[in-house]
């Protein structure tokens, strides 16, 4: 069986999976990330591979890196949470393995995974927002992924939403994501129950008993019990989502938004606050249609599939590359009707 090989990197895990043409994940594997030093995490990447690649054939090898990924997607520019400066991952991974690898960004990887075989399947023009640590984003501009010039389009966690506002880890103060991530689901709830415990025994129950005991599952199980404490900080979040998604559709006027990361599982809890507040900011509401706002499909294996299926679409249009330059004739005689044959039979 041929398969297509997806790593996802991250800044705790590496997981890697053998992926089938329809998407279809038959083996999968973990790994932990030694985030700070570059060549272990190659090396565990390279482990990862050379693992699946023991039991399957494989055509091609895929990498969603959590970082920016420069244009020519071989170097890793800047990666927040990881050790990677300007480092030249698909050569240091090719060199491990000794065969090609196709480096992509994370985001963009569960993007392609999204509009291949989940939720923004039949959409042309789609914004991937994943919600987690911070804000993952990509962007699919007719059926293909917009890059950007250097690499890195797809940030919107970093525009400024509130001046002055609070510390983000880019170093810049207000940012989207200090408002609507993971973090901020977290931090939001945490604060509640330390200004009002007597409204929060449900959240610090599931916890430990304190406010830092409160995680992201710890409120999203909350919120799905019905407690009113983890519905007012889904609903801040979704809010925050809502007016953000609000702006994207100013720039970009995509139809369809897909929400993932963590905080996606919660589904309509998050997603009814986020759809009520991108209708009450959009510009021209009520006389434009509206971008469908949806939950991630794919889940946590995004990564993995989309990173696998852009090695296999990659290596595929270089075959094809090839196979058009051994046929073309070298004699320029024969070049020319070559071409003139290729010309009429298109
Ligand atoms: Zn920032």
């Amino acid at each position: 069986m041929t398969l297509a090989i997806g790593v996802d990197v991250g800044g705790t895990k590496v997981a890697a999976g053998g992926v089938e043409e329809d998407g279809r994940i038959i083996a999968k594997l973990k790994r932990s990330t030694p985030a700070a030093s570059p060549a272990r995490t190659e090396q565990a990447i390279a482990d990862a591979v050379t693992e699946l690649a023991a039991s399957y054939r494989v055509a091609a090898i895929g990498l969603g890196a959590a970082g920016f990924v420069d244009s020519a997607r071989a170097t890793m520019l800047f990666a927040p949470n990881l050790a990677w400066r300007d480092e030249p991952l698909k050569h240091r991974v090719e060199e491990r393995l000794g065969r090609e690898v196709v480096v992509e960004n994370d985001a963009n990887a569960s993007a392609w995974a999204e509009a291949r075989f989940g939720a923004a399947r039949g959409y042309r023009d789609a914004m991937l927002v994943a919600l987690g640590t911070g804000i993952g984003a990509a962007i699919l501009i007719g059926g293909e992924l917009y890059r950007g010039r250097w690499g890195i389009a797809g940030e919107p966690g970093h525009i400024r939403v509130v001046p002055d506002g609070r510390l983000c880890g880019c170093g810049n103060r207000g940012c989207w994501e200090q408002y609507c991530s993971g973090n901020a689901l977290v931090a939001e709830a945490r604060e509640f129950a330390r200004r009002t415990p007597g409204a929060a025994v449900r959240l610090l129950q599931l916890g430990d008993g304190t406010p830092e005991g409160i995680s992201g599952p710890v409120i999203t199980r909350a919120a799905i019990e019905g407690d009113p404490a983890a519905l007012r900080c889904f609903q801040t979040i979704g809010s925050w989502l809502g007016q953000g998604l609000a702006d994207l559709a100013a720039i970009l006027d995509p139809a369809c938004f897909v929400i993932g990361g963590g905080v996606s599982e919660a589904g309509d809890l998050l997603l009814d606050p986020a759809r009520a507040a991108y209708e009450r900011a959009l510009t021209g509401r009520g006389h434009r249609p509206l971008a469908e706002i949806k939950v991630a499909e794919l889940g946590e294996d995004a990564g993995i599939v989309g990173a696998a299926d852009l090695a296999r679409a990659s290596s595929a249009a270089i075959f094809r590359q090839r196979r058009r330059r051994r046929r073309r004739p070298d004699h320029p005689a024969l070049a020319r009707s070559y071409a003139a044959r290729v010309w009429r039979t298109r």
